[in-house]
C-alpha cells in the first residue's frame, strides 16, 4: 500500500470541522514505516546533514530512524518545561493563544547543518519556531522535512519563503 493510503483520517478530531491525519496506522505497517524512513534517507543522504532535530512528539518517531540511516545524531525540540538542562526557547502563535518550544543550549555544535523533522506541516507556525530555535543556537537549518503537507494552509510556502528547503512525502487538501 502507498504511504498516503496507510494514513488514516479522523473527522472532527481534536475538534469539530478538523480532518485529523493519523499517522499511527502508517507506523504500524512494517513496509509503510520502512518506505517513510527510506524515502527521507534517500532525499537527504547527499545533503551534508550533521544532525536531525525532531519536534515533539511525532517528530520523535521518524527523526531517530532517519538519523540512524544517515549516521548522524538526534536532538529533541520539546514543549516548555520538559528539558532538564539549560534551554533556549521560542514562543509561537497558536489558533488560540501561544506556546513555547525549547532546545538544550548545548545540544548542537554552532555551524552544524540541521534537518528539522515533524510528521505534518499545516500553518507552519511550529516549524518556523523550530527554525528560529536552531538559528538561535548558532546552527543552520539545511531543510525541514515532513511526512504530510497540507498545502492549503500555506506552511510549506512560508518555510520556502524564509529561504529554507522544504520536503514532504504526501499532500492532503
Ligand atoms: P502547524 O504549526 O504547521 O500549524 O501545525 C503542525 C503541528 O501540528 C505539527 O507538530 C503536527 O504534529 C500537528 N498537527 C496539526 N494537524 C495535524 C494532523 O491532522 N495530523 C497530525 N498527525 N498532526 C497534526
Amino acid at each position: 500500500m502507498s504511504i498516503k493510503s496507510l494514513i488514516r483520517t479522523i473527522p472532527d478530531y481534536p475538534k469539530k470541522g478538523i480532518m485529523f491525519r493519523d499517522i499511527t496506522t502508517l507506523f504500524e505497517d512494517a513496509d509503510g514505516l520502512r518506505d517513510v524512513i527510506d524515502s527521507f534517507a534517500a532525499e537527504f543522504q547527499d545533503k551534508k546533514i550533521d544532525m536531525i532535530a525532531g519536534i515533539e512528539a511525532r517528530g520523535f518517531v521518524i527523526g531517530p530512524a532517519v538519523a540512524l540511516a544517515l549516521g548522524v545524531g538526534f536532538v529533541t525540540i520539546r514543549k516548555k518545561g520538559k528539558l532538564p538542562a539549560e534551554t533556549i526557547g521560542v514562543e509561537y502563535e497558536l489558533e488560540y493563544g501561544s506556546d513555547v518550544i525549547e532546545i538544550h543550549k548545548d545540544a548542537i555544535k554552532p555551524g552544524s547543518r540541521v534537518l528539522v523533522m515533524d510528521d505534518l506541516i499545516a500553518t507552519g507556525g511550529t516549524a518556523l519556531a523550530a527554525i528560529e530555535l536552531i538559528e538561535k543556537v548558532g546552527a543552520e537549518v539545511a531543510a525541514c522535512a515532513f511526512i504530510i503537507d497540507l498545502p492549503d494552509l500555506g506552511g510549506a510556502k512560508k518555510i520556502r519563503d524564509r529561504g529554507v528547503e522544504e520536503f514532504h512525502l504526501v499532500e492532503f487538501e
